[in-house]
């Protein structure tokens, strides 16, 4: 049995790769969890993530953006138009390319705990 430590399970999944051997690839699509490893043959969707991967992408992108944000709005005083057409569609952009990141951390995590979905067969 691997070793199962948290920081191994979180750097394996932020890689986007199988928490178990990190060879494989996690996802077979966007978000979408592979049913069973190319490399090791495990299976990760055993381990949830629900939802906190949003928010944790939600976290890390307003916090990396919000900084930038506040001082556009003070220092230059756009029109709120302007504002909402610039922030906005960056905002989505960052969480839709941070999302799949923190997915792999949640469920490196989960796998490093021991979290199962109550219903997978361990
Ligand atoms: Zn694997």
């Amino acid at each position: 049995m691997s070793d199962r430590s948290i920081g191994l399970g979180i750097r394996r999944g932020l890689r986007l790769k199988c928490p178990q051997c990190g060879e494989g690839r996690l996802f077979r699509k966007f978000l979408k969890v592979a049913d069973k490893c190319e490399a090791c043959g495990g299976d990760n969707t055993i381990y949830p993530s629900d939802d906190a991967p949003p928010y944790l992408a939600l976290i890390l992108v307003g916090h990396l953006l919000m900084p930038f944000i506040v001082i556009m709005s003070r220092e230059l005083d756009p029109p709120i138009w302007l504002m909402a057409s610039i922030w906005l569609p960056l905002t989505l952009a960052f969480c839709v390319v941070t999302l799949p990141y923190m997915k792999g951390l949640v469920v490196g995590f989960a796998w490093a705990t021991g979290v199962t979905h109550p219903d997978a067969d361990t």
